[in-house]
């Protein structure tokens, strides 16, 4: 597959090669080279864009219509859900058994986008205290959606579907290492009826996420990444007076009491260090664990880690792969060794594959001082610290900057009153998994793990922004 930008309705190529290479994460061999638009890409990008908005956009379309469009564009990226798959799990080594389910998820951001538009009419006008009153929700304007690449298609379409519902011309920027799911997705958009500007695509890497963000014509930003990319993002939206929605990232604690269930609580351990091969963003980051049944819970953590099938990430068979790139192993292995020379013991109770891919073995580090735990690793490692009451897990849960996504097992009253006390955006009780609570239920942040929630309706109101027009009084 070769890389092609999608702009103002046309195919082309994106003018920068850079240096690194998207790689087979199972062989290391090199696919292709990483690519980057120029400014004046860019540029007429956004002009395109801005033109397009400046006309009405398409919401002079009937809600009807628009929401016609996004199922269509549902269905077609349905078609084309097995090589989004392919082209993720070979990219960043996720498994095909999980990016396949999250291929049909792509498809499902459109249809959800398309029932938003029709559950959300404009208001009619209606009676104010002085005459007739308007208050409505209107897009933006151009928005950028900037993706990572650890679940490149799901996390674009998302946004994508999102901010079309609203109403906003979407530049879209996938990550560099994992650019091919959303080309994909845009393929099958283009084949819809969906006015050319309103969907456009820009590869490359940071410096086209930056130069989009730093524009003016540019009036929202969506980004999910790491705490410098969403810095960045931040300190150019303040500069521009724009909203910035950040999904970054997390160091998220699994609480285990000592009246939980063990069984439960180390299939939720396994679940939450392995999904995505440890690289999601509401991975197991702190296991905390009641210093009673620390012993017991490990050994199981153990057993069932040591039957877990590392292999390559495009066999259905296995259950985890290798990380995205030789650059993250190496920074994931960094870290694990720096705890481990500050004393930390390892326990590694699988051998990763004799394959020449990013693989690593999941592992679990005990005996660490709490105070050199605190950053996100975004990786199959984590670490254990045991408490001896309620308070102390509490307040190790609450001892990192970050505040994504916390796990809490135990009976489950008093689960649920250890999780009422924790600073954090989602608390799961005796469970671990992709799935949301609930599919309208948002998916917020606190502290450094971001700003803006994000979720169906939340992401959809992210890019619009109101006005009221009425009869004022004499
Ligand atoms: P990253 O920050 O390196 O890159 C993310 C995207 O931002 C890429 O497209 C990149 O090219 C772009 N980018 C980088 N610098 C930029 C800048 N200065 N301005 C604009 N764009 C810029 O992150 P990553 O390594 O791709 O993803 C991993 C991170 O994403 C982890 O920290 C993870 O926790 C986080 N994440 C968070 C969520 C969430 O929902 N909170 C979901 C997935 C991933």
């Amino acid at each position: 597959m070769t890389l092609r930008n999608y702009i103002d309705g046309r195919w082309e190529a994106p003018s920068r090669t850079l240096e690194r290479s998207v790689c087979d994460a199972n062989t290391g061999e090199a696919l292709f080279a990483q690519a980057a638009s120029s400014d004046e890409q860019i540029e007429r990008a956004i002009v395109s864009a801005q033109a397009l908005h400046n006309q009405g956009g398409w919401t002079q379309l009937s809600a009807e219509a628009r929401a016609a469009v996004l199922r269509d564009i549902a269905e077609r990226v349905l078609t084309r859900a097995e090589d989004i798959a392919q082209a993720d799990s070979q990219c960043t080594g996720v498994v095909i058994a999980l990016t396949s389910k999250l291929a049909q998820v792509c498809a499902g951001a459109f249809r959800q986008a398309a029932d938003l538009i029709e559950e959300n009419p404009q208001p009619t006008p209606r009676d104010g205290a002085y005459g007739a009153l308007q208050i409505e929700r209107l897009p933006l304007g151009p928005a950028a959606v900037i993706a990572p690449w650890n679940a490149p298609a799901g996390i674009a379409a998302h946004k994508m579907a999102s901010a079309l519902a609203a109403g906003c011309p979407v530049l879209l920027k996938p990550s560099e290492w994992a650019p091919r799911s959303a080309q994909i997705i845009v393929e099958a958009a283009a084949e819809s009826d969906l006015p050319a500007a309103m969907l456009q695509l820009l590869h490359g890497d940071g410096s086209v996420g930056a130069a989009l963000t730093a524009d003016d014509r540019v009036r929202a930003v969506s980004f999910t990444g790491g705490l410098a990319g969403g810095r960045a993002v931040a300190a150019a939206c303040a500069q521009g007076i724009k909203p910035a929605q950040l999904e970054l990232g997390g160091n998220n604690p699994l609480v285990v009491l000592e009246s939980a269930d063990l069984d439960r609580a180390a299939d939720g351990v396994v679940t939450a260090l392995t999904t995505l091969n440890g690289q999601w963003c509401r991975a197991l980051g702190r296991l905390l664990v009641h210093q009673n049944c620390a012993e017991a819970l490990l050994a199981k953590v153990s057993e069932r880690l040591s039957r877990i099938q590392i292999g390559s990430s495009l066999d259905p068979a296995s259950q985890m792969g290798p990380l995205v790139s030789q650059q993250h192993r190496e920074t994931v292995l960094k870290y694990r060794d720096a705890l481990l020379a500050k004393g930390g013991r390892l326990i590694e109770a699988v051998q990763p594959p004799d394959l020449p891919g990013w693989f690593i073995a999941p592992s679990l580090l005990c005996d660490l001082d709490p105070a050199d735990t605190l950053e996100e690793v975004f990786g199959p490692v984590a670490v254990v610290h045991t408490f001896a009451h309620d308070g102390e897990a509490i307040e190790l849960a609450n001892q990192t900057p970050f505040g994504l996504a916390a796990y809490v097992f135990g009976e489950e009253d008093q689960a649920w009153q250890v999780a009422d006390r924790i600073r954090s955006g989602l608390i799961k009780i005796n469970a671990v998994s992709l799935l949301n609570l609930h599919p309208l239920a948002p998916r917020p942040a606190w502290g450094l793990s971001g700003l803006g929630d994000e979720g169906a309706y939340e992401t959809f109101e992210f890019f619009r922004g109101t006005r009221v027009i009425g009869v004022g009084a004499r």
